[in-house]
């Protein structure tokens, strides 16, 4: 666990700057203006992303024998969402402001009696339904017989193909189907950066359970395995996780906690763990009239398996990622000079590359031919990257994008084989045989 910290706390803004200039987040489509709502990520970005979805990934389904992994597509038949209910009811309330146009969520706002914008007294139009569903067509033909949707959430692929996925992977409850994909939502008002967006990533655990009265104690363990997740990564106080009072959940739930983040704008959902009973398998048996239940050869005896959802966001846990390793630190830099940083204090699981090796000198083929291949020896077993020059120019930039090491190849190399280790939160230098720094490395990683 990441202990409370006095670490800077940054502006959203100083976060966004960082992340466009260096390269982590872009605004979609940004020479015609952008796309509202949309984002594309840089190669560092990507590269965190990836790290959040592995570290996902690994511990719920790599590291486990009860959960197996599922890729569903984004289009699916649209009598899914007349079942799930999101055709009918997924929809926020929209106001619109007559005087400066502007449009919000009813439930974001304070009141309903002057725009929170302009100020406008009485200029709110009356809330209206708005379903956050985006539309498409398969096929030629652009009529209704032909609409579909992008999907919003990626769990009703896991819901329909439950049947699918025991059969074929010879699983009975209590098992759990795993994936991370694409999901869509027309959101009234995207904002806060890659916060609230209208594509974006979700990584969803439906783990199914028998009627045996166990489902409570599965809900309550995978509310512990999340904690523990987002623990590792996260500074303590930081992080909460709140469990809803029975009057605060859908008709159907037995148990809700939401995963939140202390934002710069405030606290923030990133991942919703719930107890779902029978809702969602049921809803489907009955749209589809197909048989979803199962079949426990043991006792001869038919049930709807209890589903307990785990449903986070990437975007939105790489968000918190960012903010939360975002500090500014003084210190006195070699020549004793007062000096300041920004620095990326990234889990090293999560750190986008995890070695930058440099070459002291550019203009000495020597150096530069020693570094490369050293380079390109690590470049087989973790993410690093190559650069020259100004050696404190070259560990400020990756503190910026929080490398957790740097190896520094100079004239002594030449000379003796060593190398100077540096580790970015220490600043601390120290030097060993480059044959040794492969092995450290990932020592280091793993642990
Ligand atoms: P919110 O109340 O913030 O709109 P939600 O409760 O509708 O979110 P869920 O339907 O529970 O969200 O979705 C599960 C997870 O998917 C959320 O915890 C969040 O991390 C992510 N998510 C949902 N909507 C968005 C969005 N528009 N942009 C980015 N991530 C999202």
């Amino acid at each position: 666990m990441i202990p409370q910290t006095q670490r800077y706390q940054p502006s959203l803004e100083d976060v966004s700057a960082l992340a466009k200039r260096r390269g982590f987040v872009f605004q979609s489509s940004e020479i015609y203006g952008g796309a509202g709502g949309v984002w594309d990520y840089g190669p560092l970005g990507t590269e965190l992303k990836r790290n959040v979805k592995q570290a996902w990934w690994h511990e719920i389904v790599e590291t486990r024998d009860d959960v197996v992994p599922f890729d569903a597509a984004i289009l699916m038949n649209p009598q899914t969402w007349v079942a799930s209910g999101h055709a009918a009811t997924f929809h926020d309330k929209m106001v619109d402001c007559r005087v400066c146009k502007h449009r919000f969520r009813a439930d974001h706002l304070p009141s309903l009696e002057k725009c929170p914008d302009c100020g406008s007294k009485g200029s709110l139009t009356e809330p209206r339904d708005f379903n956050l569903m985006l539309k498409t067509f398969l096929g030629p033909a652009e009529d209704t017989a032909s609409q579909a949707w992008l999907r919003p959430e990626t769990a009703q692929g896991i819901f329909v193909n439950f049947k699918n996925v025991a059969q074929a992977a010879r699983r009975k409850p209590p098992f759990g189907i795993a994936q991370i994909g694409k999901a869509f939502r027309n959101e009234i008002t995207p904002g806060n950066f890659t916060f609230r967006t209208r594509e974006f990533e979700q990584a969803e655990l439906e783990f199914f359970i028998p009627p045996d009265g166990t489902d409570d104690q599965w809900y309550r363990r995978w509310v512990e395995v999340r904690m523990a997740w987002y623990r590792r990564y996260l500074v303590e106080d930081r992080v909460r996780f709140r469990e809803l009072a029975k009057e605060e959940l859908a008709h159907y739930a037995k148990g809700l906690t939401d995963v939140e983040y202390h934002f710069p704008w405030g606290w923030g959902e990133l991942e919703s763990i719930a107890n779902r009973g029978t809702y969602d398998l049921t809803a489907h048996i009955k749209e589809s009239g197909k048989d979803l239940s199962f079949f426990d050869e043991a006792n001869k005896a038919k049930y709807v398996p209890i589903v307990v959802e785990a449903s986070a966001g990437v975007d939105r846990t790489a968000l918190a990622l960012l903010i939360d390793a975002y500090d500014k630190q003084r210190y006195v830099d070699q020549t004793g000079k007062e000096a300041e940083r920004v620095v990326l204090r990234f889990h090293r699981q999560i750190a986008p590359v995890k070695v930058a090796v440099f070459a002291l000198a550019r203009n000495k083929p020597e150096l530069v031919e020693r570094a490369r291949s050293i380079e390109h020896d690590l470049r087989r077993v973790m993410r690093t990257q190559y650069d020259e020059g100004n050696i404190g120019q070259l560990y400020r930039r990756q503190d910026e994008v929080g490398t957790p090491w740097c190896v520094t190849i100079d004239y002594q190399t030449l000379d003796d084989g060593s190398v100077t280790l540096r580790d970015r939160d220490s600043m601390e230098q120290t030097r060993l045989a480059a044959d040794q720094v492969k092995a450290m490395l990932l020592e280091r990683l793993a642990g």
